[in-house]
């Protein structure tokens, strides 16, 4: 734990820090609390490079509350395509309209309030109410934890109960009065830019007299890591179906992984069954149609968080019945062009890209 003496050398030392250093973010122009909760969003679980882009579309898109609440599920999913993790843009969605019918159209300020919204725990939470309306409450995300974990020498796995319960405390701890949300944005970014999670620049740290891990040379064994669990790994094997010049996609159910994008039929394969029958007996529970299986198109390697695909995909002829959504919400026939419209997980993603190469 800090010295209480040294909590206000820390704060300033931070303070001043970025005041030199901070990035320029888009989503530091502004304080509206719509582009901060937009913006930690998106950045859960993605790097800053990656959101950029999508953050000023989505932005341009959807410039406040009221137009996102009345968009259509569609239209939000096609913006945040391959962008991945896709119940945040559900959740987004459905926090928009609850946000419209609740409270005015206002992203709310009080903590118990956000919290009551799809998506915002308590680290987004804490970032929207901070960063937007200057409440004096802490965050703890990967960066944050890193820096925490190596300034206090925290030798238990961050993600034990009992040490999260800590890492909040600490970060409470050093919140200054006032000044949480240029805090918190700081700590974000020295955990970002400086104490990297391999070789942290400690000789260009504000906090590098303080660090107890840096007394310690304990630099690279902190945070302690849990050991990396080996993924499960499942084959899916996935028609490309044509009929007429179109091609059949359906729409996967509205909860879950992938919840409420497009896809092409297929899916997880049994044991000794092969990739071909597969196809077949999948696109048949999926939509009732029979097909004939032809030529491979392509193979997809893609991992989740918690397993590994190999997406076989097969180029399938319609040979007989009324494709209807037996286990999906929708079934469409498309023309090559259509599928632009509609959003699709990155895997399925390559399939069209293949498809188009083939093609031209
Ligand atoms: S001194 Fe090094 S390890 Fe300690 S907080 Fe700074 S960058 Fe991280």
């Amino acid at each position: 734990m800090p010295k209480a003496k040294n909590i206000p050398i820390l704060q300033q030392s931070l303070l001043n820090w970025y005041a030199v250093h901070q990035r320029d973010l888009p989503w530091r122009r502004t304080r509206d609390p719509y582009a901060v909760w937009i913006s930690e969003m998106m950045l859960q679980q993605t790097q800053v490079a990656t959101v950029i882009p999508y953050y000023e579309r989505w932005m341009k898109r959807f410039p406040n509350v009221v137009t996102l609440a009345r968009a259509r599920l569609q239209t939000v999913l096609k913006l945040w395509e391959g962008l991945g993790y896709y119940s945040r843009a559900r959740h987004l969605h459905a926090a928009a309209k609850i946000i419209v019918a609740d409270h005015r159209g206002q992203v709310p300020h009080r903590i118990t309030d956000l919290r009551k919204l799809p998506g915002i725990g308590p680290y987004t939470a804490g970032a929207i109410a901070s960063i937007a309306f200057d409440a004096d409450e802490p965050v703890l995300d990967g960066n944050v934890t890193r820096v925490l974990c190596r300034m206090f020498r925290i030798t238990t796995p961050p993600k034990d109960i009992h040490t999260q319960q800590k890492l909040w405390h600490l970060a409470h701890q050093l919140i200054p009065t006032g000044k949480a949300g240029f805090f918190n944005q700081a700590m974000m970014d020295l955990g970002a830019t400086i104490c990297l999670s391999r070789k942290p620049l400690c000789e260009q740290c504000p906090w590098r007299t303080h660090c107890r891990a840096r007394a310690k040379g304990e630099q690279n064994q902190l945070p302690v890591k849990t050991p990396a669990r080996l993924l499960p790994h499942f084959d899916i094997a996935v028609g490309v179906v044509w009929k007429n010049g179109k091609i059949l996609i359906g729409r996967r159910k509205p909860k879950g992984l992938l919840g409420g994008l497009w896809e092409f039929p297929g899916g997880k394969r049994k044991s000794h069954e092969s990739l071909k029958a597969c196809v077949i007996r999948e696109i048949k529970e999926e939509t009732g149609i029979d097909v004939e299986v032809n030529q491979p198109l392509i193979t997809v390697k893609h991992a989740y968080s918690h397993f590994r695909i190999t997406l076989h995909v097969f180029t399938c002829r319609w040979r007989a019945g009324r494709a209807r959504p037996l286990d999906c919400t929708a079934v469409k026939w498309v023309t090559p062009r259509q599928l632009d419209a509609y959003p699709f997980p990155r895997a399925n993603l390559k399939v069209i890209e293949a498809l188009k190469n083939r093609s031209s």
